[in-house]
């Protein structure tokens, strides 16, 4: 192992976007793997036993030998990224900020907290300036807590982003087309899916509908958790399930609060970028969002691993005859909508000087110290 690499965790090392994590760690400059967790079923196992590998190309040989453990501090590593599914992540999670490590979290169990950043690093990397607040009002000392936002939101929101910063959004609706993958492994059967749509995911709309306005929010005053207002855009999401493997479509209609030219959205969107370019961070792709002029595109086949996944591709960009404009949004939702965006997360905190090396393990802080 080299010297100057942080030793990452995964938590939910075994699942859809766990296996993505490792798959997008391999080879990383700044990240190594070293220490993985999953359920009961999986644990004291080998992850090449443990893990059926679902991903194009072999599970990567530094990882193969790794035991999977419980997901309980202490794990041997500098800081966690994690994967579980919602119901359990809330409590793995803060175990894990209270006993020292940095959590870097997929998961929705913590993303609307208020001093809880949900964080697009080119969207609102000031929303970090919340993680003093939520070790004092948590007591976590060296942990913390960070989360990405839902996979649908993601792509929805690179794209109104460069919109709500140039021209105010007043109102925006969307309906998604998502992807199987989405669900997680075994996901939706089969027989569900095939030649079928599900207008239904659960808590799907409200999750796309409160995290834009989060994410799109300001944080005023630096650090206070009450200090975030949220950004006043009114959104109205509709989800969908259907039979594609990778790639959320959003169908996406928006008002303005001031007037633009179909010339200038354009503009807006293409030339988008921020932090994570400027700082020319391994992850960060080199155009956040790809407008395409074709009738026929954005399609998931041939859009979800534009900029190796982490670009998010526009087409059907046109005036629309009830709001302002509409167009088509597609990203790929294990890489841009999951891990790819919290791996996006860790190195911007890496550069914000956030995270490093473990030098002493913390003590768990108390819930009545923390209370103090
Ligand atoms: P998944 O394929 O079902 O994988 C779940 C992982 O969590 C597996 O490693 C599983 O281990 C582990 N796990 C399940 N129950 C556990 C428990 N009680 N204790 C410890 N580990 C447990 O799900 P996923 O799609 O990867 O999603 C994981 C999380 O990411 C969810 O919170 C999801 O909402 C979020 N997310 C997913 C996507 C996506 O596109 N799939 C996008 C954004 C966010 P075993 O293999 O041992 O059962």
């Amino acid at each position: 192992m080299s010297a100057q690499k942080l030793r990452v965790g995964i938590l939910g090392a075994t699942g859809t976007v766990g296996q993505r994590f490792v798959q997008m760690l391999a080879n990383h400059p700044q990240f190594e793997v070293t220490a993985l967790a999953a359920s009961d079923r999986s644990q004291n196992k080998p992850y090449a036993e443990a893990c059926t590998w679902r991903l194009v190309g072999d599970m990567p040989a530094a990882v193969r030998k790794l035991p999977v453990l419980a997901p309980e501090p202490p794990l041997d590593c500098d800081f966690v990224f994690s994967s579980l599914p919602s119901d359990c992540a809330r409590d793995v999670e803060e175990q894990f900020a209270r006993a020292g490590y940095p959590v870097v979290s997929n998961s929705a169990a913590w993303r609307m907290e208020p001093d809880v950043p949900l964080l697009v690093p080119e969207i609102n990397p000031e929303h970090l300036g919340m993680i003093a607040a939520q070790r004092r009002n948590h007591g976590f000392g060296r942990g913390y807590l960070v989360t990405n936002p839902n996979c649908s939101t993601i792509i929805l929101v690179l794209a109104l982003a460069p919109l709500e910063t140039q021209f105010g959004l007043e109102a925006v609706t969307a309906t998604t087309m998502q992807a199987l993958s989405g669900a997680g492994y075994p996901g939706v059967a089969s027989m569900d899916i095939a030649d079928n749509v599900m207008p239904y995911i659960s808590q799907e709309e409200e999750k796309m509908e409160r995290e834009t306005r989060k994410i799109l929010g300001r944080l005023d005053g630096g650090a206070g958790a009450a200090a975030l207002r949220e950004a006043p855009v009114r959104i109205s999401a509709q989800c969908n399930r259907v039979d594609v493997t990778d790639g959320h479509l959003v169908a996406a209609k928006i008002k303005l609060a001031k007037p633009a030219t179909l010339d200038e959205v354009r503009r807006a969107m293409q030339s988008f970028s921020g932090v994570p370019q400027e700082l020319r961070l391994h992850t960060a792709p080199e155009r956040p969002v790809i407008v395409r002029e074709e009738a026929d595109r954005p399609q998931p086949k041939l859009d979800r691993d534009a900029g190796r996944g982490m670009s998010v591709t526009v087409g059907r960009l046109f005036p629309d005859r009830v709001l302002d404009y509409r167009f088509m949004v597609l990203g790929h939702n294990t890489i841009r909508g999951a891990a790819g965006a919290a791996i996006l997360n860790a190195e911007l905190l890496v550069a914000k000087g956030l995270l490093g090396p473990m030098t002493v393990p913390s003590a768990p802080v108390t819930e009545s110290a923390a209370r103090r």
